[in-house]
């Protein structure tokens, strides 16, 4: 019985994957019948000897990785970034192992080391309202080992990235804040900005300018064809010497009303992010204490409470932004000014390594970067590769994950999908392997992440039939066919945010 279901489920994902691969074929064809972008020379004359090749605006996670690797291939950069203090932020902590194994592909691993970081090895997933958990590893290689990811304090991670950026001879770093781009002919050729501390205005000239200024980007409406949707908050509170329900790995809280993200960041600090939805409550710490801490895994809660008492909590907005780039010649936006999802896989910073990744190869092929026309078709290469080689997962992934799991009794045919995926995960290792490959980011085929989301739904049906007694056989098949219906509802608009900049951005 058991082959039978492997064996229909696999075909199921082949028939997925077919379909998906002749959608994307049409998808391409269309693109490519399209009109190219004017591209006119601009006027401003770059000077070799002085101007850079690569202008990085934001020297963060994704700023300072490409300017590390555009450096070591023989690129001249500059990276221009408002603040070089360490960063004080709740944002990036947890690297995937996919997200680790490609920072190892670029040379930067080492940026890991020295930073008292924890070692994870996967999940620990806990059903509040039932009071089970249970344990969700990350896969192992041929040896047996685990992939394992990291998990860290965000500014001393940054450092370490600007660190190994500013190593390189042909980098070079400014400290000011960019304030406006330069145009020329309709091509950007710098940007104009301001030293820290300083009101002079100054400009910087490059034949390529790259905005990678994140989630707050100020120059994405000039350059992406979406707007920011910001679905909840992230509250984060960081615990002292919280103990973990399993060594080596992350937790989620799942409860009717609360969905919270627990992990270790070095050896005495836990960080907590906590989801709200709706409007900021007036008064955050008594709905830390009242509504949120009860919810949470008991051994969590004393170090939480001292916490929320007298700590710091920190607000940030979970968004999701498709990625949409518009094409401009000189100018190309990367990292969270592109493209970003729900936090809750904790995914971010594994779409930029991978991105970059991709574009060490990319920039390997284009001799100059005042070959505009040259750029524009990587961009195009770039925009269709990072949907199959990683991205289209983490986003569908994070955004699909998070409307299951944040999906409060109300909503009954989304609850029954949250159930059914924590009954899932139950099922043990052989069956969640594949869908912890998607989630650490190890083997991220958009078909796989399609076929087990629809999985879960089918497996819910099992368990509406179970629970309801034979005569009510109509209300299982309504339920059911609900269920399916909320499933395609959620899944169907995330593909198609994904499949349709292929044709019309
Ligand atoms: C609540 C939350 C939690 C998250 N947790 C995780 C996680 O656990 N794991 C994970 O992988 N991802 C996580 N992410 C996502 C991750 O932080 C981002 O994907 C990643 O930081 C994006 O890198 P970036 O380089 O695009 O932006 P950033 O790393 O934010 O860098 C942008 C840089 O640009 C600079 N800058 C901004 N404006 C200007 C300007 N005008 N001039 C000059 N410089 C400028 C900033 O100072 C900054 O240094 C989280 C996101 C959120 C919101």
């Amino acid at each position: 019985m058991n082959m039978i279901f492997q064996e229909g489920h696999s075909m199921c994902l082949y028939s997925v994957a077919a379909v998906l691969t002749g959608l994307m074929t049409v998808l391409i064809l269309v693109k490519k019948m399209k009109s190219k972008v004017k591209i006119l020379k601009p006027s401003y004359d770059f000077d070799e000897s002085t101007d850079p090749e690569i202008l990085i605006v934001g020297g963060g996670v994704l700023g300072c990785t490409l300017a590390t690797v555009l450096g070591r291939d023989g690129r001249k950069v500059t990276v221009l970034e408002r603040d070089m203090k360490e960063p004080d932020r709740i944002v990036g902590e947890l690297l995937q192992p996919g997200g680790f194994n490609a920072l190892k592909e670029l040379g930067l691993a080492d940026c890991c080391e020295g930073l008292d970081a924890h070692v994870t090895k996967g999940y620990m997933v806990h059903d509040i309202e039932t009071k089970r958990s249970v344990h969700v590893p990350y896969p192992q290689d041929k040896d047996g080992n685990i992939l394992c990811g990291r998990a860290f304090h965000h500014g001393r991670f940054i450092m370490n990235l600007r660190k190994a950026a500013q190593a390189e001879p042909k980098v070079t770093f400014v400290e000011g804040t960019a304030i406006t781009m330069i145009e020329d002919n309709g091509t950007v050729t710098g940007m104009k900005f301001k030293r820290k501390d300083a009101d002079q205005m100054e400009e910087l000239h490059a034949p390529l300018t790259v905005i990678a200024d994140g989630c707050f980007s100020k120059f994405r409406k000039h350059l992406v064809n979406e707007t920011v949707r910001v679905p909840s908050q992230f509250v984060g509170v960081l615990m002292k010497d919280c103990p973990q329900a399993k060594a080596n790995h992350a937790e989620i809280a799942l409860a009717d009303k609360n969905l919270a993200l627990i992990y270790q960041i070095s050896s005495k600090c836990t960080r907590i992010l906590v989801d709200v939805r709706g409007p900021k409550p007036t008064n955050m710490k008594e709905h830390m204490k009242e509504n949120v801490a009860p919810y949470l895994p008991e051994h969590v809660q004393p170090a939480f409470l001292e916490e929320v008492e007298t700590g710091r909590m920190r607000v940030m907005p979970n968004s999701f932004l498709p990625a949409a780039p518009l094409e401009k010649p000189g100018v190309m936006v990367l990292g969270d000014a592109l493209n970003m999802r729900h936090p809750l896989t904790g995914g971010g910073m594994s779409v930029v390594f991978n991105d970059v990744l991709l574009w060490r190869d990319l920039f390997k092929s284009l001799p100059n970067t005042k070959d505009y026309s040259a750029i524009l078709s990587a961009l195009r290469t770039f925009n269709r590769e990072r949907k199959q080689h990683h991205s289209f997962v983490v986003n569908v992934l994070a955004q699909a994950l998070y409307q299951l799991f944040s999906a409060t009794s109300e909503d009954e045919n989304v609850h029954a999908m949250k159930l059914a995926c924590f009954e899932f995960f139950c099922l043990g290792e052989e069956w969640v392997r594949r869908p912890v490959e998607l989630l650490s980011i190890l083997n991220p085929k958009p078909h796989l992440l399609i076929g087990y989301f629809f999985l879960v739904a089918f497996y819910s049906f099992f368990h509406i039939f179970k629970k309801n007694p034979w005569w009510a056989l109509h209300r299982s098949v309504y339920k059911s066919v609900m269920v399916l219906f909320k499933s395609c509802h959620i899944m169907f608009p995330l593909v198609w945010s994904e499949l349709n900049t292929l044709i019309f951005s």
